[in-house]
Parts: structure tokens; sequence; C-alpha cells
């Protein structure tokens, strides 16, 4: 009998949609995929992912350094009940938290920690929002609403005083307007970003909707949840990063990619520095191993090399037909190898057992993540008795 957790995500509609997404997706990427371009790109990042995974020892401290010269308050989180508690401790006596989508906080259950204390939780991407308001099943990683309809969303979204066109530009309108009231109002943003430079102690965010950019200025204080793998040396190499994230996403540039580098500060009262001006006065980091360093120790730093474009998601047959569901946190076959070092081999089942082992996800991705060479392996281990 199939996993309750698969025949869910094999709900028609959500995966005829799902496919549909992933159609368009594949339409617009492949000739990029497969070009020179993207070959030459993709040798870049391995190079960047590689080093900076094998130098990760060095690169945390010096991350730690330059992030709090820089005025950032760091919070070093070994584990899940680190992070737990860190997060707790900062947000007590919290009414209203907005956060933006990150891999990460998934991985940490963060919402699902902040809501079982009593705080309100409002997600401010577009997908999130709608998956939240309708209590769903996300169809897929990075486009979590795509079996949603225009019907579907006007109905989640219309009042008894208010009736709205089955219009994408009106509907989204509509959710960003009641969004914003709520970033004016919350207690604390919390983010995660696409790379950290060690070198310089900067943080760096890549998205499209503009919900990250309020995020990151409006509320007084701010929370970057984040994990040690994102650190790379230079501000050239976390930007290669930002920068091959969009093209390997959608064949182009996004829409924003934002630099942080301490608290909003003036000089211009008095040439002394003021804080706190337009933007948050208060950055907190919380910067999570979770078993990655385990990870790179038992020969498995690749697993690690993932910048969350989602290309291989839009690739994978396996995750066409099934979605969210192959996977544990992390997605696809390197997902459930990461998860199952992070959080121990029971944490991911039989699910391994999915993989079709046909290494397309290794065509395409950025970091070059050999799948088909890693999975062998980690198979050996398991029969060994050392994974
Ligand atoms: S593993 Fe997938 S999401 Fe990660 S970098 Fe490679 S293609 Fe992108
Ligand atoms: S090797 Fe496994 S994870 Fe990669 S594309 Fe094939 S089925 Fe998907």
């Amino acid at each position: 009998m199939l996993d309750p957790e698969i025949t869910k995500c094999w709900d028609d509609k959500l995966r005829a949609n799902r496919k549909k997404a992933i159609m368009n997706l594949r339409k617009n990427n492949l000739k990029f995929w497969f070009s020179k371009e993207k070959e030459d790109l993709a040798t870049i990042i391995r190079g960047i992912k590689e080093k900076s995974t094998r130098e990760l020892k060095n690169l945390v401290p010096i991350a730690i350094k330059n992030l709090k010269k820089n005025g950032f308050k760091v919070h070093y989180a070994g584990d899940i009940d680190e992070v737990k508690n860190i997060l707790l401790g900062l947000v007590k006596g919290s009414r209203l938290v907005c956060k933006s989508k990150s891999v990460v906080m998934r991985e940490l259950r963060v919402s699902e920690t902040l809501q079982k204390h009593g705080i309100r939780v409002v997600e401010t991407d577009i997908g999130d929002r709608l998956l939240q308001l309708e209590g769903g099943t996300p169809s897929h990683q990075h486009h979590p609403s795509a079996h949603l309809t225009l019907r579907d969303i006007r109905s989640l979204l219309e009042t008894e005083n208010e009736q709205l066109p089955e219009h994408a530009d009106v509907l989204a309108g509509k959710i960003s307007d009641t969004v914003r009231k709520h970033i004016l109002n919350c207690d604390w943003g919390i983010v995660g970003c696409n790379a950290i430079s060690a070198d310089e102690g900067s943080l760096f965010t890549v998205e499209n909707e503009g919900n990250i950019r309020w995020l990151t200025t409006i509320p007084k204080k701010l929370m970057v949840v984040t994990s040690i793998d994102k650190i790379v040396k230079s501000y050239y190499e976390a930007m290669m990063v930002c920068y091959a994230t969009g093209y390997f996403a959608m064949s182009k540039l996004t829409t924003y990619i934002d630099v942080i580098t301490g608290p909003s500060k003036s000089g211009d009262i008095q040439m002394k520095f003021s804080y706190g001006v337009y933007g948050p006065r208060e950055i907190h980091v919380i910067l999570v191993d979770n078993g990655r360093m385990n990870c790179i120790e038992k020969g498995f730093g690749e697993l690690l090399y993932c910048i969350n474009c989602s290309a291989c998601l839009d690739i994978c047959p396996v995750y066409e037909e099934v979605g969210e569901s192959f996977g544990v946190k992390h997605a696809l076959a390197r997902g459930l190898m990461l998860t199952a070092w992070l959080e121990g081999l029971e944490a991911i089942g039989d699910k391994l057992g999915m993989c079709l082992t046909c290494n397309l996800c290794f065509s395409i991705c950025p970091s070059k993540i050999n799948t088909g060479k890693l999975l062998p392996e980690f198979r050996r281990r398991i029969v060994n008795g050392s994974a």
C-alpha cells in the first residue's frame, strides 16, 4: 500500500496542476539548462561551493567575527533544540511575526515552534500565504500554491462585502495589501538568506516579490535564520551564488538581490552614527549547524553545495509525479541523504527507494551535485551500518 503522504501528493488536482507548472518551467528553462553559458556558470559555482565547504571550519569564525563587527547580534545554534531556545528567547512577549519562505526555516520548524507558543505567524510569500489561508498541502517547494486555480484563489480571498475578479494581478494585489498591513504592525520580521560573505560579514537575499525587502526594512526588529553552508569567503562569491540562483530557477535575473551589512544607520547628525533610522535597529542572526559539520566530516559535504535554485525539482521525473513527498524537509534523493545526515536515518524511512538514479538532477545542477555517484556510496554506508 502506498504511503498516505504520497497518496496525498497524488491528489488528481494537485498532481495535474503541479505537472502543468513544471512543464511551463521546463519549457522556459530548457534552452538555458543545456547551454554552454549554463555549463560555464556551473563550473564557477561548483568551484565556489567546493572551496567554501572544504574551508567551512575556518570560515564560520571569520563570518561570525565580521558579522558582529558590522553590528549584527549573532547566535550560533548547534541543533534544532538550541534554535528553538534562541528563537523563543528573542520573541518572548511578541504577538505577531511576519516571515519569508526559507528551506532552512522549514527544516527547523520555525513557524510551528512560534505558533505552538501562541505567536501569530503571517507568511509573506504569496504562494505560502495562499497555502496558509487554504490550509492545504504544497504542490511544489518553490510554487506551493501551483494547484490553486484563479477561482480557488478568488474564493479564498473574497468576503461578503467584497467581490473580486478572477484576475491574477488583482488577486496578488489583494494579498500583498493585507500582508503589508501585517508587516507594518508586526513585532519581528524573520527571513532566511541565500549567501553570507565571511570576509565582509554581509548577508545576501534573492527574491522576486519584494516581501523580503519589506521584512528587512520595515519591522523594528529583524531576525535572519540561516545555516552555516550559506557561508562563502568573499562578496564576489556570494554575489555569484545569488546571480546563479535566479538564472537556474528562471533563466533570468531575479528582480531583487539585496545585501545587508548591519543595522540601518545615519551619520548625518554631528557625524556620529545613529542606528535604526529607516531600517531595523536590531538584527539577530541565528546561524545553524544542525548536523552539517557531521555531514562534511563523513565525506558527504557535496550535499551542502545546493544553492536552492529548484532546477532539479523541475526536471526530476519522480518529483513531477509525487511532489513534496519525494523528500523529508529537503527534496529529492539529495535532500533525503542530507536529512539523514542531519536528523538520522530513521527520519527518511524508505523514501530513497523512490529515486530512479537517472541523474537528470545532476545534468542541470549549478553545483554539479552528483546524486548518481553519492547514492550508491550512501547505500553502501547504510548496509555496513556507518550512515
Ligand atoms: S540540488 Fe537542485 S536546488 Fe540545489 S543547486 Fe542543485 S539543482 Fe539547484
Ligand atoms: S536521480 Fe533521483 S532525484 Fe535525481 S532526477 Fe533522477 S529520480 Fe530524481
